[in-house]
């Protein structure tokens, strides 16, 4: 039986992740298969619990289950923390170094009856089908940081570090997941100015050549920022470092409507985790006003890459479009004059149309 621990977190993730519960129940009664559900505290939920963002018995409960759902982490309640014991910092990051998790994926996809919420034009918005690759324990975010006086004038240092090995691994995460789709591969990179960038590229194109069906091209970060809005349905598969990636899958995840809308998988170690690529909304959080489908669609990723439950999964999937496609909104899909379900409205909807 699948162990599932759920990780709440803060702000909307209480409210969220009970709505992909209900969706992952609806799957064990249609398909009836069993899943094993224990909750566990993450972020400032935990902070003001234990005292720590990432208590060790969330960490061995996560060593513990077969996959993660997480809501999210983090608020203003805990901005004023020193930094290791802020959400974010002391939870989330030794959250992925902890459980090995070097590989983000998130895919970002076009829901035709979802085009009007796009920013983009409609012809430009449509047929976006892509899925951007970052990777997730190395480069800018983990390398050694210091603060230091020089010359009576303070002085901050972040370090940008990758090893070939790091570059190698998840480029062949992305060489693989682009075999199962168009067989297209964009590495981005800064390879004109940043040295890391250039190992980067030097190792991307060796896997390159182990993988003579897979399309590869680069391009500059600066240069992928612009097309993703310009003509993002040359997209496939976009491979790229932490930082970029940090950047380019939240320009992604608001092409397809709403960041509400995005989910993610962490994977690469023993244990993977899933979460929808957005925050905790301290601004909407408590209101029922939160966009459950990154979540409820996080969930069918974990059902698909996790416990290999191809057919549950596409359930899932099916159950999301039929009911966008039946004009129900949250409030941030909701356009003029269309009238708003909640949180758990919309959880309740997607739940009955698996049954
Ligand atoms: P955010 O993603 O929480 O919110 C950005 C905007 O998007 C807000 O206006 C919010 O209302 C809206 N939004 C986000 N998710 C939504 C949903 N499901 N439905 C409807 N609207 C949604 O980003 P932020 O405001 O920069 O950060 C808020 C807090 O979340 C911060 O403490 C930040 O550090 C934290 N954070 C956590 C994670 C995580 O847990 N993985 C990721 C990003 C930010």
């Amino acid at each position: 039986m699948p162990k599932i621990l759920l990780l709440p977190g803060d702000g909307i993730g209480q409210e969220i992740v009970p709505e992909a519960v209900k969706a992952l129940d609806a799957v064990a009664r249609r398909y009836h298969a069993t899943f094993e559900y224990t909750t566990a505290l993450v972020g400032g939920a935990a902070y003001d619990a234990v005292g720590h963002p990432l208590p060790e018995s969330t960490l061995q409960q996560c060593r513990a289950s077969d996959a993660i759902l997480l809501g999210a982490i983090g608020g203003p309640k805990w901005d004023h923390l020193p930094v290791a014991l802020r959400p974010e910092v002391g939870a989330l990051l030794p959250l992925r170094k902890a459980l090995g998790l070097y590989g983000n994926i998130r895919p970002a996809v076009i829901y035709p009856s979802l085009a009007a919420a796009s920013p983009l034009k409609p012809e430009i918005a449509a047929g976006i089908d892509l899925v951007v690759v970052r990777e997730l324990t190395g480069g800018l975010y983990f390398g050694e940081k210091k603060r230091e006086l020089v010359n009576g004038e303070e002085r901050a240092t972040d370090t940008l570090v990758y090893s070939a090995g790091e570059i190698r691994r998840i480029g062949r995460l992305a060489f693989d997941l682009a075999r199962k789709r168009r067989k297209h591969v964009t590495s981005v990179d800064k390879a004109n100015v940043i040295e890391s960038s250039r190992l980067w590229r030097q190792e991307i194109v060796k896997l390159g050549a182990e993988y003579p069906d897979v399309a590869l091209d680069h391009l500059y970060v600066d240069n992928c920022a612009m097309q993703l809005v310009r003509r993002p349905s040359q997209f496939d598969v976009i491979v790229t470092e932490n930082m970029f990636g940090d950047i380019l899958t939240d320009e992604a995840s608001v092409l397809t409507g709403s960041i509400g809308m995005l989910p993610s998988a962490s994977i690469g170690g023993e244990v993977a985790l899933y979460e929808p690529a957005h925050g905790s909304a301290p601004d909407i959080a408590g209101q029922q006003k939160a966009n459950p489908l990154a979540t409820i669609l996080s969930a069918a990723m974990m059902l698909r890459l996790s416990f290999s439950m191809e057919t549950e999964a596409r359930a899932i999937e099916l159950a999301v479009r039929q009911v966008l496609e039946q004009g129900h909104r949250t409030p941030d899909l909701a356009q003029n004059g269309e009238r708003p379900v909640t949180t758990a409205g919309m959880g309740s909807l997607v739940a009955e149309a698996i049954s």
